[in-house]
């Protein structure tokens, strides 16, 4: 039994009377996974080195955003917008492409009858490089061992190939899609910028609303849920909420040399340790009860008897996750993390302000207002001041029982037959939280499988994707819109 199995299991038995452990014993043995209809999975065939290519012309456009704008070459930018009619030529002879502000790009693919339209998304825009620290050039889009090396290969040059791709791909086969297909992209993403909310603007002037719109998130993962040996597909059904707080304890200043009892310094490590020490209440959402209800019937003993009763254990749970935090704690409560800190300029002066930023992320259980009379009550000082500097509730939850889930799940199934489809909440955020206010089927998945140690190069260094995976990741989007 592993760490995590042992400790909730182990706090849970002995809060347990003998009739609750034998319901518990019931509940275990119903909780199975659905029989698995044999399913014939129809091979799809395309051009993979035209498909290699143009994912590699892509990522020798240098479309770095920054938060400083000036040191972003919109040149780049340009240059890989000027690329697409000769990367995706049946794309242009199809569809109409209306530029935003802020570099949004937004392809209209005309349907064979009115209803409602998808929409497929992704960001151009891509994070700053280091490129000391890469083995290969960040921007050469080199193949090296069946390996193609650079920022954007994951996050997300390779959705915007996709979408465009298969776009193209399906068009020059004189595929027209039942209902409108819309690929929506934003060029900056990575800065939070509102290229994507622009678009669904423009979607509320026009009272479209979307059957369905896909934009990155989950992925196909392994050994990530505990207890679980087959490789799982994660669609995003929710995304947690964002805010930027800063506390902040004003003083006269002065002399180091004489100092006043409780500097602003000691205020704000009180303030900091009063919030660490009251973390936000655990709250199983719904994206995780789904989660847990779908994955958890695949897993090993012990694992299967906790998510088959996951109320009996939450608090064994609770107690366990306040002390790893971790991935598993993210998705159970609203979690706090101290990132930014500011006192004096110099070692003698006390400061006239000491502040320290907190990057909040908010459950889709709790709210933004809730947060910040949760951080008021368990700092209770009034000397510290609290302010969001930049925040947003979380998303809505996506509904599962609709023809737009189905879809995804359904080309998740058929592209990776050996994982469980499942939704899950994403602790990021993404543009498409912007579509929260239109439409509750908005997924988000990436049409990748990745390992860890591939997922820990998106903002990093050594970003790269194995061509199997490319190849998959076409595929996948090519029975996402066969059936759009
Ligand atoms: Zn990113």
């Amino acid at each position: 039994m592993n760490k995590l199995a042992k400790g909730i299991v182990g706090g849970s038995l002995a809060t347990l009377g003998a009739a609750a452990a034998a319901t518990l014993a019931v509940r275990t043995v119903q909780f199975t996974p659905p029989e698995e209809e044999p399913r014939s999975i129809e091979p799809i065939g395309f051009d993979f080195d035209a498909a290699v290519n143009c994912l590699q012309q892509l990522i020798r456009c240098r479309t770095v955003s920054y938060y400083d704008r000036s040191l972003e070459d919109d040149a780049e930018f340009e240059k890989l917008i000027a690329l697409l009619p000769e990367l995706y030529p049946h794309v242009f002879e199809a569809c109409t492409l209306t530029r935003f502000d802020d570099r949004a790009l937004l392809f209209k693919w005309p349907g064979r009858e009115p209803g409602n339209p998808s929409v497929l998304m992704a960001h151009y825009d891509v994070v700053p490089v280091d490129e000391s620290l890469w083995e290969h050039d960040p921007f050469c889009a080199e193949i090296i061992d069946g390996v193609l090396w650079g920022r954007g290969t994951l996050d997300t040059k390779v959705t915007f190939n996709g979408a465009m791709f298969s776009a193209n791909t399906l068009i020059g086969r004189g595929f027209v899609p039942k209902h409108d297909v819309y690929l929506a992209f934003s060029g900056c993403e990575e800065i939070s910028g509102p290229g994507a909310a622009h678009i669904v603007d423009w979607f509320i002037e026009q009272g479209i609303t979307p059957e369905m719109v896909l934009d990155e998130g989950g992925a196909v993962v392994q050994d990530v849920f505990p207890g679980l040996e087959r490789p799982c597909g994660l669609i995003g059904i929710a995304e947690k909420g964002m805010a930027d707080v800063r506390l902040s304890v004003a003083s006269n200043g002065g002399h180091a040399s004489a100092p006043k009892p409780h500097s602003p310094v000691v205020a704000l490590a009180e303030a900091i340790d009063a919030v660490e020490s009251r973390p936000m209440p655990l709250k199983i959402s719904e994206p995780v009860r789904k989660m847990l209800d779908t994955l958890g019937r695949y897993t090993a003993m012990p694992f299967r008897t906790i998510f088959s009763t996951i109320d009996a254990f939450t608090p064994a749970l609770d107690v366990f996750t306040r002390k790893t935090g971790g991935n598993l704690n993210a998705l159970l409560r609203t979690t706090v993390a101290f990132t930014q800190m500011q006192g004096s300029a110099a070692p003698n002066v006390i400061p006239s302000t000491a502040s320290v930023v907190a990057n909040i992320r908010i459950n889709t259980e709790d709210t933004l207002d809730g947060v910040l009379a949760h951080l008021e009550a368990a700092i209770d000082d009034s000397s510290v001041k609290v302010e969001v500097i930049d925040g947003w509730n979380p998303s809505p939850v996506s509904r599962t029982d609709c023809e737009g889930y189905e879809r995804v799940a359904r080309a998740v199934a058929d592209t990776w037959p050996e994982c469980v489809v499942s939704p899950y909440i994403m602790v990021q955020c993404s543009d498409a939280r912007h579509w929260g206010r239109i439409s509750d089927r908005v997924y988000r998945f990436c049409g990748y499988d990745v390992t860890s140690e591939e997922l820990a190069t998106i903002h990093g260094n050594n970003e790269r994707i194995p061509l199997d995976v490319l190849r998959r990741n076409i595929e996948f989007y090519l029975r996402v819109v066969e059936q759009c």
